[in-house]
């Protein structure tokens, strides 16, 4: 599956904020939107007036860029949360979030979402007990991920184990330490996840 792989320090320069594409080193003095935080390119200083337009584009941009996701992706997961009961900007969020990918970061098993979805792409998961490889794979509360056992011998893993007891977890997902399996509790609301996305203004924009 296709999916962005252009300077990632740009996009949180671009849109203005820590956007945590890079793991440790966005929490280090080497992050570059600590040293230049004005938006990339010659004329980056330059004051522009950005229409409700612009604000909206911005942050449907900023949701897709987080997540890794393509325009035709995202637009596939905005259709399922618009087809959804219930608001659509929180079932966008939750669809998000619900993302194998997303929930191997969530748990602490990668550094950042990119790191995630190159691990399932690769093999190292199970989805109840069964293989998966599809960072797009959907779960719902009560599924269980875990290591599959070829991972466990992996360098990667070892490393991974050494640093994990520390992380924090959102409260709808639970980790058993020991065996370092995964559950999905509840489905997350949107009190559970940052305020990055502003998924209101994403709405909009898909419902010109
Ligand atoms: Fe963004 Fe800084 Fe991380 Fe680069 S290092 S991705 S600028 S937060």
């Amino acid at each position: 599956m296709a999916r962005y792989t252009g300077a990632v320090c740009r996009l949180c320069r671009r849109y203005g904020e820590k956007l945590y594409f890079k793991g440790p080193r966005c929490f280090s003095p080497k992050c570059a939107f600590e040293r230049r935080p004005a938006p990339p390119g010659m004329h980056g200083l330059r004051r522009r007036r950005v229409s409700d337009r612009g604000v909206q584009l911005r942050e449907k941009q900023k949701a897709k860029r987080i997540y890794g996701l393509l325009e035709r992706q995202f637009r596939t997961v905005f259709s399922q949360a618009l087809h959804t009961p219930g608001m659509t900007g929180e079932n966008l969020v939750r669809l998000l979030e619900l993302r194998l990918d997303n929930i191997v970061y969530r748990l602490g098993f990668a550094d950042s979402r990119n790191q995630a979805r190159q691990l399932v792409t690769h093999g190292m998961f199970q989805v109840n007990g069964r293989n998966c490889n599809i960072p797009s794979r959907l779960l719902k509360p009560g599924e269980t991920i875990s290591w599959c056992r070829t991972a466990l011998k992996s360098e990667y893993y070892k490393g991974m184990v050494r640093g994990i007891q520390g992380k924090e977890r959102p409260r709808w997902l639970s980790l058993d330490l020991q065996s370092l399996a995964g559950q999905v509790m509840t489905a997350p609301e949107r009190q559970d996840v940052e305020p990055m996305v502003k998924e209101q203004a994403v709405v909009e924009y898909y419902s010109r």
